[in-house]
């Protein structure tokens, strides 16, 4: 491992009396405001404050966090104004992301100038600004007023790497992606090929590489840390390579959500926790448990698909079907005709499960993922194997570190078709590839629960934090 990483086993100790020095000094948050990048920040929070940093969480009318969850931290309203068609789920992610970070940058630069203005002694000052990876507006706007700014990295080591190769990546020829080299392994990124690198479907990889471009600049010039939900025995070749990039130093604090002594719910989505009582009436590793997370869609014929697979599978499923999770539905999308039937007896479908709860169920038995990074982790903490169907951007890189780098996942391949669905279902559910698989995220759990028993690393990010 390189010098700079301040993770887990590189960790120098940080003394207790250090640490609590950092009452009365403020840490300031802005998170992007989405569902997987929203639970990381507030998880960091949590974790600061216990720690005596004192929490202002600067955030947007858009899919604005709930305060009554922490009447602890101070939050205030940006008050931005986005424009037409910016926040709807029917506009590209991308498109979204790049209207944000224009629409944000002055309100998140006014609101960061007048908490400094206002504040008088005895209030806590202003130690430093965390923002998300994705906002790269909002970093070099806070480094502008003068402060010290960090970004959490919400995504995998894995594919920050991936993104600040992404330059190099177009000189070797794997960029843009050629269809006669999607299975060529990536020389600097092994195990990824090109087919795992990070895309947005139907988006301009042009607009992709520049948005990429832009967060990479932002943190070379305006950065002064580098905070990543992983950790050393998942990511630790990974994190020593980041390092050799950066002349900043990266903290490896993950799994954030396990390092929190009762992490708090942070879903935008009111969750259904009957099925939590459904669980209870199944056996041991029993279910399949289905979820996207919460932006991915699929299509109407993928969805049949799904369904199909699922009830010919034999097996029985908790499934997540968000409203508008297929495209051209508004509402919920209603089952196929014929499978009604099926999820009856042996299946339960909810608009948004209490999901952490969910996959530390004895109940349940795999995971059909989208491998958004956050799914990752929480599978990974609950020894949970995955059936992996990667939709766009960072999970394909998950994927492909789930089914070939920890081996506690299968592919469900790029074709999604309901005989392929109900075979790879039974298999990792009910034979002996599946224990394999199951072993392996049973070894891979253990690794984590050792990780988060031991880590300083949150230590010395609140002490890093005062010496900034
Ligand atoms: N989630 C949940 N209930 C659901 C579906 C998802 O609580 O029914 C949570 C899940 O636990 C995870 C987050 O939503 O923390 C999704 O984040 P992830 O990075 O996995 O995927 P994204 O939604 O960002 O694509």
């Amino acid at each position: 491992m390189s010098a700079g990483v301040i993770s887990h086993q590189t960790a120098p100790m940080a003394r207790d009396d250090q640490v609590y020095d950092a009452v009365r000094r403020r840490v300031v948050l802005f998170p992007l405001p989405f569902q997987g990048h929203i639970s990381p920040m507030l998880h960091l929070a949590e974790l600061l404050h216990a720690r005596g940093l004192a929490v202002t969480v600067l955030h947007t009318d858009f899919n604005a966090p709930d305060p009554a969850r922490h009447p602890e931290f101070a939050f205030v309203p940006i008050r931005e104004t986005l424009p037409d068609g910016a926040a709807s789920p029917e506009t590209d992610i991308l498109a979204q992301l790049l209207a944000l970070n224009g629409a944000c940058e002055a309100p998140f630069r006014d609101a960061l100038a007048s908490l400094l203005l206002g504040q008088r002694p005895p209030d806590p000052d202003v130690a430093c600004v965390v923002v998300d990876g994705q906002w790269y507006t909002a970093l070099g706007a806070a480094s502008g007023l003068g402060l010290p700014v960090l970004t959490l990295r919400t995504e995998s080591a894995a594919t920050f790497r991936s993104m600040l190769a992404f330059p190099r990546l177009r000189d070797a020829g794997y960029l843009p992606i050629k269809d006669e080299r999607l299975d060529e392994l990536v020389a600097e990124l092994e195990p990824l090929r090109a087919r795992d690198l990070i895309r947005i479907d139907g988006s301009d990889e042009d607009a992709l590489r520049g948005f990429i471009a832009r967060i990479a600049d932002a943190m070379r010039v305006s950065a002064s840390g580098v905070v990543l939900n992983t950790f050393d025995a998942i990511e630790g070749l990974e994190l020593a390579k980041i390092q050799d990039e950066l002349s900043c130093p990266a903290f490896a604090v993950g799994p954030l959500h396990r390092m929190c002594r009762a992490p708090a719910e942070h879903s935008l989505h009111e969750p259904d926790r009957g099925c939590l009582a459904w669980l209870d009436a199944h056996p041991p590793r029993s279910v399949l448990y289905v979820s996207l997370g919460s932006v991915a869609s699929v299509g109407p014929g993928v969805f049949e698909e799904m369904a199909w697979g699922l009830a010919s599978s034999g097996v029985p499923f908790l499934w997540v079907v968000r409203p508008g999770s297929v495209h051209g539905t508004e509402g919920t999308p209603r089952m196929p005709d014929g499978v009604d039937e099926e999820v009856r007896s042996r299946g339960k479908v909810v608009t948004w499960a209490p999901q952490r709860e969910v996959l530390a169920h004895k109940a349940i038995g795999a995971f059909w993922s989208h491998c958004g990074w956050n799914s990752t982790l929480e599978s990974i903490c609950e020894g949970v194997p995955v059936l992996a169907q990667p939709c766009f951007a960072d999970q394909t890189v998950n994927a492909r570190y789930l089914t070939h780098q920890w081996g506690v996942g299968l592919e469900l391949g790029d074709v999604i078709e309901r005989a392929t669905v109900a075979e790879t279902v039974r298999m990792l559910m009910t034979r002996r590839e599946g224990d394999r698989v199951r072993e392996k995220a049973r070894q891979l759990k253990l690794q984590a629960d050792q990780c988060v028993a031991t880590s300083l690393a949150i230590d010395n990010l609140a002490q890093y934090m005062l010496s900034i």
